[in-house]
């Protein structure tokens, strides 16, 4: 075949190919190439046909894999040769609709520059229009109901394309070709406020900047939910927020209206500025500045805020330059995100003063991320907007599999081949609402991704209501997964790690395989098995979740446990009533009401109260949170665990660590220094343990995992000793180490029975 000779190819395309302005880019790509043929999309993502010579289709290829489109991204490109059919022309096809395979759903990402330019020109049709987007920007997978992404199958399909709008959704060279929810103030949705006869857009948006001026609380409605929105600076309304919302301390997200305002509040790094002006737009936990006026009620015993930039072009709107609201996902305590106008109108009639909403329907819900930088490095705290539904890879393929996940902080896996959808965040599992909300997600990913399970992995725990869902749903079918096993397996799989590993899997609580509470295991194994190699001293948990909410508990029983005397002098014990201290007292002799734990999230609960920091928590990983605050870096001194041989697996006994702590206390050292020596003493233990089982097992490679190792100093310093002494150390950076990156987990050890 000679260079001038035409010929004909099919191109298969796979990867986030869809609602990203492809089909255009592919057919200016051809046109300027001279080749005939057409573009399309199907369930399995762009098909393409090329006819022309075979330089041209070359050189078609390499131009699409190097220059693609700002939000694809491609996986694959297959050429196979077919017969020429005489096509001079190159059109883009209709899409076609098949339920043989996976396509990748792009997830919901800011509104893009050019878009703001428009918006901000006095001149320009969409000049202040809310729902301005074009094919590389604006919402996806909130508004998608099915695949393949077009117009009809999205929350647009009600709104009919005014004449402009039309002739450039059909003009290949415009930006908005294709562009499924494009819209226009003529033709597309808009907002109001409830209650209210203000319509108009400017109305709108001034009437809402003077009412959160004025302290109320207003509720809008946005991409993958409603905010409760207020003035981060004004005492009064933050405080009403907190009492409607029955939140007392958990930390309130703000958003900042440009980056400018974000540097007056925090002080930035690099890393956490270019993650904050990311096209994902997540809240990033970052230092708050002395120089900050937000008011002391967003992020009580914390030196750390959330802060995002607008990201949907109705925040851009909304905040003014120096604006800084708390923007809260709006929910009562554990129930899931509203997302409804009609769930609005009820639910929320109590917690917001005001509704700011509008008629684009959002298919699921879908909170804000959060993201902090720990050694450099991206760290998810939650993995939801921006991010969900985009694949983490596998590092060995998968069969169609449905990973259930945890309790707290749930999300779930659905995978198949090697790819791993994991679901945005759903919540705590621990109301009909959030199950709800789960079941409606599962079903969404099942229909959008076109994978019906045929493997189903809960976590071993016979009461997590996750764990009923799936054994309900599938019975016999349930594969049943050890969870700090599944934490350990989480961070292998995101870092294409298959084995072996020594696991350091530290979090507050999880199903033992004894029965037990687990939460400080070393475990070693790969993604086939594992045994627990080692593990923290244990200690009883006094009245199972009291023991939780009551930090001081958990220090009368460590007190108890390393044998030190309940001195008065101690706060945590003069927390205690004399008959509480009887009752404890008698629970720990007998073992009567009491479980025993091996949880480092419950030792971080009471060194916390030992040393005076909090001794009642209000939210999961208070103690700890509020104890990683304190820490002085420069504070001197460490505490030491001791390596204990038993039965062939070690322990790590903290009893020097408690002795130590309360010797401190007695001796007036201050909260900081006792909080840095603690989180030395276990990095330390951390490092010692793995020599030791590197010494036994072999092993150079080292896992942390669990959501004690959101703690970022612990994490820092781990991996910092770890990889003095020589060890490869994986760390989270794709899914969190909490339980919402269990389910992936699940899935890569499922995968591999
Ligand atoms: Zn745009
Ligand atoms: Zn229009
Ligand atoms: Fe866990």
């Amino acid at each position: 075949m000679n260079e001038q000779t035409t010929i004909r190819q099919r191109l298969r395309v796979t990867g986030v190919v869809q609602g990203v302005g492809f089909r255009p880019t592919v057919y200016q790509l051809a046109t300027s190439l001279d080749l005939g043929g057409f573009v399309g999309n199907d369930s399995a993502g762009v098909f393409i046909e090329l006819e022309g010579r075979l330089t041209a289709i070359d050189e078609f290829v390499l131009r699409l894999q190097d220059d693609p489109p700002p939000l694809a991204h491609i996986d694959s490109v297959d050429r196979t040769d077919i017969p020429v059919s005489g096509d001079g022309e190159f059109v883009i096809v209709e899409s076609r609709k098949d339920d043989r395979a996976t396509t990748l759903v792009s997830p919901d990402l800011e509104v893009c520059a050019d878009c703001l330019l428009e918006m901000n020109d006095p001149d320009d049709r969409r000049y202040r229009y809310p729902f301005i987007n074009c094919t590389n920007c604006g919402p996806r997978f909130t508004i998608t109901r099915e695949i393949p992404y077009d117009r009809p199958l999205t929350t647009m399909a009600s709104f009919v394309m005014c004449a402009a709008c039309r002739a450039e959704y059909d003009d290949p060279a415009n930006r908005r070709f294709h562009a499924q929810p494009n819209a226009c103030p003529d033709c597309g949705p808009h907002i109001w406020l409830e209650r209210e006869d203000i319509e108009p857009v400017e109305g709108v948006i001034a009437e809402a900047r003077r009412r959160i001026a004025a302290g109320e609380i207003v509720a809008i409605k946005g991409i993958g939910g409603f905010h409760l929105a207020c003035d981060a600076r004004n005492a009064a309304a933050v405080a009403t927020l907190r009492e409607r919302k029955h939140r007392t301390a958990k930390p309130f997200a703000v958003m900042a209206a440009d980056p400018a305002t974000t540097e007056v509040i925090a002080d930035l790094d690099d890393a956490e500025r270019a993650l904050l002006e990311s096209p994902q737009r997540p809240i990033v936990l970052v230092t708050e500045s002395v120089a900050s006026d937000l008011v002391d009620g967003i992020a009580p015993g914390n030196n750390r805020i959330g802060v995002m930039l607008p990201y949907a072009p109705l925040h851009h709107l909304l905040l003014e330059p120096g604006d800084v609201w708390v923007m809260t996902s709006a929910n009562y305590a554990s129930e899931p995100i509203v997302k409804d106008n009609e769930d609005a109108r009820t639910k929320l009639r109590e917690l917001a003063d005001t509704l700011l909403l509008h008629d684009r329907a959002i298919h699921v819900h879908c909170d804000d991320s959060v993201v902090r930088i720990a050694a450099g490095a991206e760290l998810p705290i939650r993995r939801s907007r921006g991010f969900a539904p985009f694949p983490v890879r596998l590092p060995t393929p998968v069969p169609p599999t449905l990973a259930v996940g945890g309790e707290l902080k749930a999300t779930f896996c659905l995978a198949a081949g090697d790819n791993a959808f994991m679901s945005q965040h759903i919540g705590d599992m621990e109301n009909l609402e959030t199950l709800e909300a789960f079941a409606a997600a599962v079903a969404h990913m099942i229909g959008l991704f076109r994978i019906q399970p045929e493997l189903i992995v809960a976590d071993l725990h016979p009461r997590y209501l996750s764990t009923r869902w799936a054994e309900d749903h599938f019975g016999e079918r349930v594969v049943h997964v050890q969870h700090h096993h599944a934490h350990i397996a989480s961070v292998m799989a995101e870092n294409s790690h298959i084995g072996p590993v020594i696991g350091f899997s530290f979090d507050g609580t999880g199903y033992g395989t004894d029965g037990t509470i687990w939460g400080g295991e070393i475990l070693i194994g790969n993604l086939d098995g594992f045994f627990r190699a080692g593990h923290l001293g244990v200690a009883q948990l006094v009245g199972g979740d009291a023991a939780v909410k009551r930090p001081y508990r958990m220090a009368l029983s460590h007190l108890h446990a390393a044998g030190v005397a309940w001195d008065p002098g101690l706060p945590a014990v003069a927390r205690a009533s004399g008959e509480e201290q009887r009752i404890i007292r008698q629970q720990l002799e007998t073992g009567l009401n009491s479980v025993e734990t091996t949880s480092v999230g419950r030792l971080f609960d009471a060194v916390a109260s030992l040393a005076g920091v909090r001794h009642e928590i209000s939210y999961e990983g208070q103690a700890a949170i509020e104890l990683e605050a304190l820490g002085l870096p420069d504070a001197t001194g460490s505490y030491r665990f001791e390596l204990v041989d038993r039965d062939e697996a070690v322990t790590l006994d903290p009893t020097p660590v408690i002795r130590a702590v309360a010797a401190d206390v007695v001796a007036g050292a201050p909260a900081a220094a006792i909080s840095m020596r603690f989180h030395r003493a276990l990095a330390d233990a951390v490092v010692a343990s793995a020599r030791e089982m590197q010494r036994r097992y072999h092993i150079e490679t080292a896992a942390l995992s669990g959501g004690v190792f959101q703690n970022v100093t612990l994490l820092e310093a781990a991996k910092r000793g770890l990889e003095e002494s020589g060890f490869t150390v994986l760390t989270h950076r794709l899914v969190p180490p909490n339980d919402g990156g269990l389910a992936l987990g699940q899935v890569a050890l499922a995968g591999r029975r």
